[in-house]
């Protein structure tokens, strides 16, 4: 995980009980539930760091004694008392950014727990991300139409990939947003979505609380290349390494049955390392692992066209691994150009290694069959795995419990086999990156003994 600076008071949870009033209903799951299931707010929380040297580091002596004070995070889960009343409860459903696969998953969730469990009646998805918010402040008409959702209509919608609510980037008004909330009454909003929706979610939260309206809002984090801070992973991430593998695997036959062949691969993950470190090392025969944490140096004896060429002529084939974001800055400079949502546009980095390798071993005049697979967006559109299904149900239920209970402006975080509570103002700081002290990246190192860096 990437350093930042952690503070306590950045995991000082708001929530609606602080602003409006006690949460003081029984919670409908008192039927099923003993006491002791139900989380105690301010008792029941989850250490940061867990290492010995964390809780060190947040110690300090005082009047003869050492005080602990470690930064936590609110332990998600259910209350025996909620803030909402079922009866006339309205939420809403937005799905935002790339897909991932499990999308449905967590939409079918939200809405059978809520209508199930928690007998909520009024559930709406908006179409198409954050646009589908936009409407004519005059006419009061919105760009889409929502959907009313109901355990009926979310039937066997994990069946496919993709979201049934269509999803989006750009459009992110908060303003604008808070206006729709308002306009169609609604008490609670999920958003769904990567480092960018939450950001987004985090600024209509500020909106929400200017306005001092009362609208929950919780956040769920959606990340295939695990880039999202405070989770540390979430759905899709396991079903997208399972067809990252499958592309290593074909790249990998084609250069085995092929003189000197190389295979190629490009997989998913901007800024984020994590989805091409974890299928290397799923697939354990991997040469080359190039990730964006880690420069890559092209050119003289270190570097990684040397060290290709010397692994084919040794080991006879050779299998590359390449995230999306890896060496961007091999690229001459140029006029950066930016999505809808304000990502910049990586240059392609996979067809930029086929043409340097290719041209290399021509140069040395050494034979070479390269193939290169880009499996892009087939990574991201399947249906999920089986665990990331049973990571979807639990992050559906966690998110439902912590807005029945009046929680807000918060996403629901993953970390050491724990949900919690975690402030979207926390996950705004920054996008998380692969830590290269981390122990999936020195399992890179230990399986294809490539150097721990090109420079
Ligand atoms: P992924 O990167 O996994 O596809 P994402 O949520 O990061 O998911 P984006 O397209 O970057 O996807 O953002 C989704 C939505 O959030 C867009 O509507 C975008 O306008 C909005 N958004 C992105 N970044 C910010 C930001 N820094 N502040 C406010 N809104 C943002
Ligand atoms: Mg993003």
């Amino acid at each position: 995980m990437e350093t930042i600076e952690i503070k306590p008071e950045m995991f000082l949870i708001e929530s609606l009980t602080q602003t409006f009033g006690q949460a003081n209903q029984p919670s409908p799951l008192k039927t099923s539930f003993q006491t002791e299931n139900f989380i105690e707010d301010g008792k029941d929380r989850v250490l940061v760091d867990i290492s010995l040297e964390g809780l060190l580091k947040a110690s300090r002596p005082d009047s003869g004694k050492i005080v602990f004070q470690p930064p936590t995070f609110e332990l998600a889960g259910p209350r025996e008392k909620i803030f909402w009343n079922p009866e006339n409860t309205k939420v809403a459903i937005v799905t935002c950014g790339g897909l991932a696969p499990g999308l449905n998953n967590v939409i079918q969730n939200l809405v059978t727990f809520l209508s199930d469990r928690y007998r909520v009646k009024n559930i709406y998805g908006v179409p198409y991300g954050y646009q589908g918010f936009m409407h004519d402040p005059q006419t009061k008409r919105f760009a889409f139409g929502w959907r009313r959702l109901d355990p009926f209509s979310v039937q066997n919608i994990d069946f496919e990939g993709g979201s049934v609510l269509g999803t989006g980037r750009g459009h992110s008004n908060h303003v604008a947003i808070v206006d729709a909330l308002m306009l169609r009454d609604i008490n609670i909003l999920f958003t769904i979505g990567g480092d960018g929706t939450l950001a987004g979610a985090n600024e209509i939260h500020e909106e929400i609380k200017r306005r001092k309206v009362p609208i929950t809002l919780i956040g769920i984090p959606k990340t295939i290349d695990n880039d999202v801070l405070w989770v540390s992973k979430t759905f899709g991430f396991e079903s997208a390494v399972g067809k990252a593998v499958e592309a290593l695997r074909c790249a990998q036959t084609e250069a085995r049955s092929a003189f000197h062949g190389i295979g190629l691969v490009k997989i998913m993950g901007r800024n984020c390392g994590a989805l091409t470190a974890t299928a290397a090392v799923a697939m354990n025969d991997i040469d080359f692992v190039l990730v964006p944490e880690v420069p890559i140096k092209l050119e003289g004896e270190n570097g990684l066209l040397d060290a290709i060429v010397r692994k084919v002529i040794d080991k006879g084939y050779i299998t590359i691994a390449v995230a999306e974001g890896a060496g961007q800055d091999l690229f001459p400079p140029s006029e950066i150009e930016k999505d809808a949502s304000g990502n910049i546009k990586l240059k392609d980095i996979g067809k930029f290694l086929q043409k340097k390798i290719v041209d290399e071993f021509k140069l040395r005049n050494i034979e070479t069959t390269l193939k290169y697979i880009d499996p892009s967006y087939m990574l991201r559109s399947q249906t999920t795995s089986a665990d990331d299904s049973v990571f979807c149900a639990k992050l559906g239920q966690n998110a439902v419990h912590a807005a029945m209970a009046g929680k807000t402006g918060c996403m629901i975080g993953y970390a050491h086999e724990r949900f919690t509570h975690v402030p979207l103002a926390s996950v705004a700081l920054s996008k998380k990156r692969l830590d290269t002290n981390e122990s999936i990246w020195l399992s890179v190192l230990a399986s294809t003994g490539q150097p721990a860096s090109w420079e």
